[in-house]
């Protein structure tokens, strides 16, 4: 499998739409950017995916997934 022709990538701030594999509207939480199988360069196409379609695709491409926030986006109200 040519895993480095997907690259999943996570969104700064969450996008509420239809999930793109499940199809199921919610908060989506990664984008799977797809490239050219023979040239590995230029971005073919993507999908939004929601938080447990990304971790799924986390698991098979076998790449960390972390949807906790970082430090910085913590606020104390
Ligand atoms: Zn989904």
């Amino acid at each position: 499998m040519k895993r480095d022709c997907l690259c999943l990538e996570q969104f700064a701030q969450t996008i509420y739409k239809k999930c793109e594999c499940c199809g199921r509207v919610r908060d989506n939480f990664f984008r799977l950017n797809v490239k050219d199988a023979r040239t590995k360069s230029m971005i073919v196409g993507s999908f939004d995916l929601c938080k447990e379609c990304g971790q799924n695709f986390g698991d098979i491409l076998k790449v960390p997934i972390s949807t906790e926030r970082t430090v910085d986006d913590f606020s104390f109200e």
